[in-house]
């Protein structure tokens, strides 16, 4: 990269991406819990996809029953650390909740529950759950991110023997690489991770399916697989520069950001997002918190089109991002370098099969932006070519792994699968609902119950 932002002091990294939502105190968690109403219907737990009894855990953490909460938690989910972290509660859980309809701040369930969870951890994970004598049979787990989390740890409680393949060194999938390190650390994401594996999952990284171990030989070994894998790379642009250095994807600059020390991770001085999702905004936040001079997001359509959540959106304008709505790039300029980017602009047209605007480009509307990276969030494709590799397994049109909705059996009878690969890319929550009941399907399939 040619232009790279200038460095900031140590100090000025950590205070960029600390904690959004900063920890209650045990006073301030006891208040928060006492204002929730317990109510009888609970919307709250009607909203999360994981359906946690919320006005119980809230109930335990008021009466200082904080390990009843954190059973209470993890008897529905198995990865809640990072959905208290990074869940768009806003539009799940607190955006359910009673009060909003009375013009009142929702009651703070993902802090809450973020706060009897990092008690669990901090004492240590004490055992909450009976487990079941070994069955004799083994099932393999295929990505040890949330999908497999929870599977596993449903299925080693079940009394099976179970294995996780990650690809990765570091296992936790996208809840350890791909959240933005301002919502959850990385550390975080692994000791969920170890929660898991003190149930006695086996836990094997750095091995390829299809590559290390072939599926066949999966097959042979185990009683039933689980397919928990998440999904590939961002598609390309199709625009010229696209080799240029200063082009990179966004996980791979999220992931960076994630494992990298924040003074060696590359940025440039003004950087253009291509995308206007939610991995959209954490790329845009990131580079600014780097030390970005300026950070433009460039979308094809309007704001009100855009899948980035309004409370993220809210964010990146809080951090001085820059939005081009209605803007299309066109070709990237530079010689070895990215030195700018033409786009086009563009008009909303009629809607598409899905009811969506098309963006209609006005003619001879180009106009450039002076950039030296330009990082591209246009959606991540699903990993379809190992997918179909898979004996008898079928795909949809977008490449996801069609699946029976309430065992999680793919065509495979012996496969299972859930989270991205069957959904084209969800939330942690959606998956670990996923992997959790998938554990039953395999149950039932295996006991023939
Ligand atoms: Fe408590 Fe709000 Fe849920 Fe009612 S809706 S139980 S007030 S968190």
């Amino acid at each position: 990269m040619k232009n790279i932002a200038s460095k900031l002091p140590s100090e000025q990294y950590e205070k960029n991406f600390s904690d959004l939502h900063p920890p209650f105190t045990q006073n301030s968690a006891v208040a928060e819990a006492n204002r929730c109403l317990y109510c009888y219907d609970s919307p709250c737990m009607k909203a999360c996809p994981t359906h946690i009894d919320i006005s119980t855990f809230i109930k335990k953490i008021s009466t200082g029953n904080l390990l009843g909460s954190a059973k209470t938690i993890y008897e529905s989910n198995w990865v809640p650390l990072t959905c208290a972290k990074a869940c768009p509660v806003d539009v799940l859980c607190e955006g359910a909740c009673v009060y909003n309809a009375k013009g009142e701040k929702a009651i703070e369930i993902g802090r809450l529950q973020r706060y009897a969870i990092e008690n669990y951890f901090d004492k240590g994970m004490p055992a909450l759950f009976h487990k079941a004598p070994k069955n004799g049979k083994s099932v393999g787990i295929v990505g040890s991110g949330p999908a497999g989390l929870a599977c596993s740890a449903e299925l080693a409680l079940l009394g099976y023997e179970v294995t996780i393949y990650e690809a990765n060194k570091i296992p936790g999938g996208l809840n350890t690489w791909g959240i933005a390190p301002y919502k959850m650390r990385r550390e975080d994401s692994l000791k969920e991770v170890e929660l898991v594996k003190s149930f006695g999952v086996d836990l094997k990284t750095e091995v390829m399916i299809g590559k290390t171990v072939k599926v066949d030989d999966l097959l042979k070994k185990h009683d039933a697989i689980f397919l928990g894998v998440g999904l590939g790379e961002s598609p390309q642009l199709s625009i010229s520069g696209e080799e240029l250095s200063g082009v990179v994807g966004a996980l791979d600059f999220i992931e960076k950001v994630k494992t990298e020390n924040w003074e060696n991770v590359h940025v440039g001085k003004k950087v253009a997002v291509i995308g206007a999702g939610n991995t959209s905004i954490d790329a845009a936040t990131e580079a600014k918190r780097l030390g970005a001079e300026q950070v433009f997001i460039i979308y094809r359509r309007s704001d009100v089109e855009m899948s980035a959540y309004e409370f993220e959106y809210e964010l990146a304008k809080k951090d001085g991002i820059v939005f081009h709505f209605l803007t299309s790039p066109k070709r990237i300029i530079g010689n070895s370098f990215v030195e700018g980017i033409e786009c086009l602009k563009m008009k909303l047209g009629e809607p598409d099969i899905h009811g969506r605007r098309k963006p209609v480009p006005i003619l001879r509307s180009e106009f450039t932006i002076p950039v030296d990276m330009i990082i591209k969030a246009i959606g991540q494709e699903t990993k379809s070519s190992f997918l179909s590799s898979i004996p008898k397994l079928t795909l949809d049109d977008e490449g996801c792994v069609i699946v029976d909705r309430t065992t999680f059996q793919t065509a495979n009878p012996k496969i299972f699968a859930g989270g991205d690969c069957i959904n084209g890319g969800k939330e942690v929550v959606n998956a670990a609902y996923d992997g959790k009941h998938a554990a039953h399907g395999i149950d039932k399939f295996l006991s023939k119950k």
